[in-house]
This record gives C-alpha cells, structure tokens and sequence, in this order.
C-alpha cells in the first residue's frame, strides 16, 4: 500500500507546522477541505501520524543533552533499556545492533549528569559506556521521510501482523481498521461486536 501524491503533501506540510488548520492546508496542497480531512484522519486511525506537538528549544530551556552509547551482552539489551524507559532525563532510547543502546539525554544541570552516571554502575548488565555532552545542535528533526513511493508498514487490527497485500478495511464507531485477511476481518468484526454489547450492558 502506497501514499499517494496528495497524503504526502499534506504530510509535508504538516511536518512543517503542525498548527495549520485543514482549510490552510487545502490551499496549499491544492485540494477541497473535506478532501484534507479525510486523509489527515485516516493517517491518523492508520498510525502513521502520531500527534502534534510543540518543538520546544532545549537550550532556550535550560537543558544540557548528553549522548550516551551503552554496550551490553545481546541477551541482555531488552532487559536493560527496561531500566531507562521511564526515566524523564531519557528523552531517546534506540536499540541498535550488537547488543548496543543509544540514549539521547538532557539535564538541567551538571550535578544531575553526574548522578545519572553514577547511577550506571548499579546496572551490571552494563558491559561499557560512552557518554558525549552534546556541544552543538546542527541539525534535528523527525526521523520520518515522505517522498515519492513510501509505502505503509500497516499492522492487521486483528492479528497484529503486518498486512502485505492491500488492506480489508472495516467502519467500526468513527475509525476505520485494517485487516490482514477475510478470516481477520471476521475475527474483528466478531470481537468488535461482543465488546460493544460488553459496553451497552455496563451503561445499562
Ligand atoms: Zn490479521
């Protein structure tokens, strides 16, 4: 399943300034407002835009970012990003190959950092670490690219799977699900229907 033109301009547009409203983007990608809407909600019910949020300056803020490199056995790479999901100070946590994690993280103030790294001699599972203070901000923005040909990575509402052929879509309240297959799609609508009788019995 591909974008088409349209979905990525308007994705275009919205990764420039996600406070236009549907009527400003209409005018800009050349199409009717009701036209925006419909895509804009349906890349939303599809999960490929996520939200909208303000991009706020870090420095401006106060902040001091440190990039931190973590190496760990292979086994053990799950288990140790556990420990840094929920930390506020992490604000980027990628898993990369070789049993190696990448931490984007920002402090308010050189004491905290020192904590944090302190804190890193608890985590045995930890092999070794680099840690970097960010010294400048050259470029920075959202890891996703819209062009020409990107096509979706749609996950089946049913079986969770990815959908490889063209979706079966179903209306269900006022989102729309996609189904990897015939059988999926039954599954869901079956699924769908009892949790909303679910639902009707507890309001009653
Ligand atoms: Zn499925």
């Amino acid at each position: 399943m591909n974008l088409d033109a349209t979905d990525i301009n308007i994705l275009q547009a919205l990764m420039e300034n996600g406070r236009l409203s549907f009527r400003q983007i209409a005018e800009k990608v050349k199409v009717s407002v009701p036209t925006v809407s419909n895509k804009v909600g349906n890349m939303e019910n599809m999960g490929i835009i996520k939200g909208y949020t303000a991009r706020l300056d870090t420095e401006k803020l106060g902040g001091q970012s440190v990039l931190l490199t973590i190496k760990t056995r292979p086994s053990d790479v799950k288990k140790v990003s556990e420990r840094f999901k929920d930390i506020t100070n992490v604000r980027q946590l990628f898993i990369v190959s070789n049993g190696r994690l990448h931490l984007m993280c920002t402090f308010s103030n050189t004491l905290a950092v020192n904590e944090f790294i302190t804190k890193l001699s608890e985590i045995h599972e930890i092999v070794e670490y680099d840690i970097s203070p960010i010294v400048s901000i050259e470029k920075e923005w959202s890891r996703a690219i819209v062009a020409d040909g990107t096509s979706l990575m749609l996950q089946c509402s049913y079986c969770k799977k990815e959908i490889r052929d063209s979706p079966y879509k179903v209306k269900a309240g006022d989102k729309e699900y996609y189904l990897c297959c015939p059988v999926c799609q039954k599954g869901f609508e079956e699924k769908y229907e009892s949790m909303k009788e679910g639902a009707e019995k507890v309001k009653a």
